[in-house]
């Protein structure tokens, strides 16, 4: 064999493989890699049958099946405001990791520098890397990890092609809110910087909050990329199937990628969640008050504990500070946590450039049945 030069030689094994390896071998309690240990609602689980049945078992179109577009055009303008046109400004995605480095690629030319708000979500880094480009990673204000306004403008310049924005935000649970993206406009306003708004998590926002989408912001949503995945909406992790939404000029040139990089995503998958999606406009207004339950019952779980922390904001993460219980670092603590007290956690400095030292922070994921919540709240109680 030849000898192997990396593309990414500094990459391993993503810390949500490692960890949930790890919560098999120790038959911990998962509350780590952030997927629901429960199911899809059956009526979509039932579509997915019929569309089997139903002969959509080949190719979809490369930018999406119709019906689906059309349904996430309809959400777009009923949650947002933005007539979004799903024949130009519309790309059904393999997953929001298909639309993210789809987008990253699409937009960084080698040279190029993007901005990363640390921590930052885990496959940002190393697509910007394969595209040439170079990260500058600014921190987020501790303790709330909102945006540090002043280190923001200090890290653009005429060389920065790419802000990504990721709210609600993995792995803190903060969120940004319209005031925030009135903000950023203004930043960005003077630099030739996109936007690859990463909102994943767009319908866990909670307390009342509106969830603030730069689909609703006329100047944003005009220099950049939205993009979401139905994986955390209708807790189907395991289906692989997102979008962007984008001005027509910026989905021409996310869609050139998109045909290469896995040419379209699961058909029956598309129709069903089309089908789903049409009988059922409450799914996502009811969503945060589903994980809002969730939430509250792991905080009121964890009181008997020595963990403190602030209820997170949005997402189905929480973040709990064990200085309490620990001076080990975050990684060496939540690989003490699985071995010793089976219980799967993530810590945050791997989303992180450099972590500020001290910081005693790990990531549980609540999207669990409470019976998981309170195994593993029971564990982290005796410690
Ligand atoms: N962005 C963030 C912030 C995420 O947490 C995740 C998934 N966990 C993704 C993107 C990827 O989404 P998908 O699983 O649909 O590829
Ligand atoms: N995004 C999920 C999390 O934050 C994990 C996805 C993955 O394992 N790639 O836990």
């Amino acid at each position: 064999m030849p000898p192997i030069t990396s593309r990414l030689p500094g990459v391993g094994t993503t810390i949500f493989t490692v960890m949930s390896q790890l919560a098999l071998e120790h038959r911990a309690v998962n509350t780590g890699q952030g997927f629901p240990d429960f199911e899809p609602p059956p009526e979509l689980c039932e579509r997915v049958s019929y569309h089997m049945g139903a002969k959509h078992n080949q190719y979809a179109p490369m930018a999406g099946v119709v019906a689906l577009r059309e349904a996430i055009a309809a959400k777009a303008l009923r949650l947002y405001g933005r007539r979004a046109s799903p024949d130009s400004e519309i790309t059904v995605t393999s997953g929001g990791t298909d639309a993210l480095t789809t987008s990253i690629l699409a937009l960084v030319h080698p040279g190029d520098e993007v901005v990363l708000l640390d921590p930052a979500y885990d496959s940002y880094q190393p697509i910007v890397e394969l595209a040439g480009g170079r990260t500058r990673r600014v921190a987020l204000a501790r303790p709330g990890f909102g945006i540090d306004w002043e280190c923001l403008a200090a890290a653009l310049s005429d060389r920065t092609r790419l802000l990504m924005v990721n709210s609600p935000h993995n792995p803190t649970g903060a969120c940004l809110d319209a005031a925030d993206l009135d903000h950023l406009a203004t930043l960005l306003r003077p630099t030739r910087a996109f936007v690859v708004a990463d909102e994943v998590y767009e319908h866990m926002v909670f307390d009342g909050r509106p969830h603030a989408s730069i689909n609703a912001h006329p100047e944003l949503r005009e220099r950049g990329v939205v993009v979401s995945s139905f994986g955390k909406t209708y807790h189907a992790t395991g289906w692989k199937v997102g979008y962007t939404i984008a001005p027509p000029a910026l989905t021409a040139e996310v869609r050139k990628l998109h045909q290469f990089v896995t040419f379209a995503t699961a058909s029956v998958l598309q129709y069903a969640i089309a089908d789903f999606m049409i009988a059922h406009p409450e799914w996502e207004a009811e969503l945060p008050g589903f994980y809002q339950q969730k939430r509250d019952r792991l905080v009121a779980l964890l009181r008997p504990s020595r963990l403190t922390l602030a209820p997170a904001r949005s997402t189905y993460f929480q973040l709990v500070d064990y200085s309490a219980l620990s001076d080990l670092p975050d990684t060496e603590f939540a690989l003490e946590l699985v071995r010793r007290h089976g219980v799967v956690a993530i810590p945050v400095s791997p989303f992180c450039a450099a972590p500020p030292p001290g910081e005693r922070l790990v990531r549980l994921c609540f999207a669990k049945e409470d019976a998981t919540l309170v195994q593993a709240a029971e564990r982290l109680a005796r410690i």
